[in-house]
C-alpha cells in the first residue's frame, strides 16, 4: 500500500521574525538560543523530538541546554504555535503544523509524514456506551515512498502492513 502524504498545511507556525515579536510583546525571554529554535522549527515537517532538536541545535550553538529546548517548546505549545504529537512509540513529537491532520509512520526508516484524512473525526466507536469520544486519532503504519523504492530494487518480499488504526482515544464520562 502506498500513501502519498497529502500535505495540508493550513495553520503554520509563525515565522521566526514574527515569533521574536510575540516573545517581546509577552515579555518572554528572547535569547539567540530561542531564536535558533524558531528557525529550526520553521517549515519543519519532520516531527522532531526535543532530543533531536537539541542535537541539531548543539551543532550550531554548542552549549545550548536541553532545558532551554524544553522551555521554549513548552512556551510555543502554550501559545498555540506547536502541537504535541504522541504516536504511541515513546517519544513526544513536536509539530508546527496546527492544521487538522493525521500521521503516517514508516516502520522501516521511522519517518513521520502528515496525512490528510477528512473522515477520521467521523469514526464511531462501537460498543462504547457511556463513553464520550472527544478526539479520534488514526496512525497509519507502513513504508514511506523512499523505503518502498529501495525495497523494489532489492526484491525484498516483505509487504507493507498497510492501514492500521492504532490510536482511538476515548474519554469516559459518568
Ligand atoms: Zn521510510
Ligand atoms: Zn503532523
Amino acid at each position: 500500500m502506498q500513501i502519498s502524504a497529502g500535505l495540508v498545511i493550513l495553520f503554520e507556525m509563525r515565522s521566526p521574525t514574527e515569533l521574536a515579536q510575540v516573545f517581546r510583546e509577552k515579555q518572554l525571554r528572547l535569547t539567540p538560543q530561542r531564536q535558533l529554535l524558531f528557525n529550526l522549527l520553521h517549515d519543519n515537517n519532520s516531527h522532531p523530538t526535543a532530543e533531536s532538536l537539541f542535537e541539531t541545535a548543539s551543532k550550531q550553538m554548542p552549549g545550548i541546554s536541553l532545558r532551554t529546548i524544553y522551555q521554549t517548546l513548552g512556551e510555543l505549545a502554550d501559545m498555540g504555535e506547536l502541537q504535541l504529537v504522541d504516536l504511541g512509540n515513546g517519544a513526544m513529537r513536536f509539530d508546527p503544523n496546527m492544521g487538522e491532520h493525521q500521521h503516517f509512520v514508516c516502520g522501516s526508516c521511522g519517518a513521520i509524514h502528515d496525512v490528510d484524512i477528512t473522515s477520521a473525526p467521523k469514526l464511531r466507536a462501537g460498543s462504547a456506551e457511556g463513553f464520550a469520544v472527544e478526539e479520534v486519532g488514526v496512525v497509519f503504519h507502513g513504508r514511506c515512498n523512499r523505503c518502498n523504492q529501495g525495497e523494489q530494487k532489492s526484491h525484498h518480499s516483505k509487504r507493507s502492513p498497510g492501514f492500521q488504526a492504532k490510536k482511538i482515544k476515548q474519554v469516559k464520562t459518568n
